[in-house]
């Protein structure tokens, strides 16, 4: 699950990190009165960027840096009226409609700073660039050994000398050191108690030296969460925040009828059961020339309305050019599947061609449903196994 950056901020607020105060809006009017009173308490830059979960946004233009409440307002009606495309968003972009309005600091650096969970060593790990910012895809890409790792240990933790002598390898000097420890300590402690995956500072940045700190000081100004979602359900805070206008609705239907759904970029629908079955059947897709559109799994014991659903949710998608039906009946039964597919033919229709592999618990009858409404399924075809099923489904659609 994500949240958007000015939820991500509250965390690590809470969690002792310096961050920039500011406000989430919904629209122009508020923004404007936000940026009033920013100003008033003494402000000199205001920053204005879009919430929603796809980065990004700085080098798209919806991250605004601005020194008047005049340019607030215009930095808020153009975010507010216009569709946020990066590479991170789909093609079409996607619509915002919450900003936040938050005090703008000095930049002298900018670092990157995360944790996430490193498969490969099985351990948390705490990853840290001298060049955060908007480039860092592209420093990752071109020059790893600018990107620095630190494993947590399983029981202990990140160890604050780790982090310190992380301060020295990034550059930091003076009192950047022990503020940047802080910063590392608080945000593995949020991280941990959160049930993160990910908890990215990019930038967290130190800002020029002043009278009061001579070092400048250490601060988030962006922010990213992921979370477990297996966690939710000891992590009610953080749940509170999901904001489902943010989700495929595709995927949200599916999940409200207990469904798992996984929207791709190809033209093969997938009806199957588990998740291990749903990725065979990706593989053999592809191993034959074909892109699945998405995969949906309706699990062990899924009702038959629940299954009908899928067939419209699937069959509802932009691009669908085909779909392929792969059960392995164990607890769930094939009978109940074609009794799906038959009601969707009646319900929807099948315009696209249609391939079916049954096996499993109550195949049989499966297979005599399926007979039955056969004038009603002009577009079925049935498959022996999920080889001959890839074949037929990949040579329809092409
Ligand atoms: P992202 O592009 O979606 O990751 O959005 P960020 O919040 O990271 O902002 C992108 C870039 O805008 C940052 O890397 C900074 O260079 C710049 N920026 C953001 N906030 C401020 C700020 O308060 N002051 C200044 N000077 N620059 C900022
Ligand atoms: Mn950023």
């Amino acid at each position: 699950m994500k949240i958007h950056e000015y939820q991500a901020r509250d965390l690590l607020r809470d969690g002792g990190v310096p961050v920039p105060g500011g406000d989430m809006v919904t629209s122009v009017a508020d923004a404007t009165s936000v940026a009033k009173r920013l100003f008033d308490e003494g402000t000199s830059i205001a920053v204005v960027k879009a919430q929603v979960h796809a980065g990004g946004r700085g080098k798209a233009g919806f991250v605004k840096v601005v020194s008047s409440v005049d340019d607030v307002t215009k930095a808020a009606e153009f975010m507010l009226g216009n569709r946020m495309v990066s590479p991170q968003t789909p093609p079409e972009g996607l619509d915002v409609s919450r900003l936040l309005i938050a005090d703008g600091v000095d930049i002298e650096r900018e670092l990157y700073l995360a944790i996430t969970t490193d498969r490969m060593r099985r351990t948390n790990t705490l990853i840290a660039s001298a060049e955060g910012g908007v480039e860092i895809e592209q420093v990752a890409h071109e020059r790893p050994e600018a990107i620095h790792t630190v494993p947590l240990h399983p029981l202990d933790g990140l160890r604050a000398y780790q982090a310190a002598s992380l301060a020295y390898t990034l550059g930091l000097h003076g009192k950047q050191v022990r503020q940047f420890t802080a910063v590392c300590m608080q945000l593995a402690k949020v991280f941990l108690g959160t049930d993160a995956s990910l908890a990215e500072i990019n930038p967290l940045v130190i800002t020029p030296a002043t009278e009061a700190f001579p070092d400048g000081q250490v601060i988030a100004i962006d922010a990213k969460f992921n979370f477990d979602d297996n966690a939710m359900f000891r992590q009610k805070a953080i749940a509170a925040c999901f904001d489902p206008t943010e989700e495929n609705p595709d995927e949200m239907r599916a999940k409200d009828a207990g469904l798992s759904f996984v929207s791709l970029d190809g033209n093969i629908g997938c009806l199957v059961n588990g998740a291990g079955l749903a990725m065979s059947t990706m593989d053999i897709i592809k191993l034959h020339g074909g892109e699945p559109a998405n995969f949906l799994d309706v699990g062990g014991d899924a009702s038959q309305e629940a299954v009908t659903e899928a067939f419209r949710i699937i069959l509802g998608e932009d691009g669908c050019a085909g779909v392929l039906v792969n059960i392995f009946g164990g607890i769930m039964q094939c009978d109940r599947i074609a009794h799906a597919i038959v009601a969707a033919a009646e319900e929807v229709g099948f315009e696209v061609p249609l391939v079916v592999r049954l096996e499993g618990t109550n195949v049989e009858a499966a297979r005599e449903i399926l007979e039955e409404a056969s004038g009603r399924l002009p577009t079925m075809q049935t498959a022996t196994d999920l080889e001959d099923a890839a074949a037929k489904v990949c040579a329809a659609v092409s």
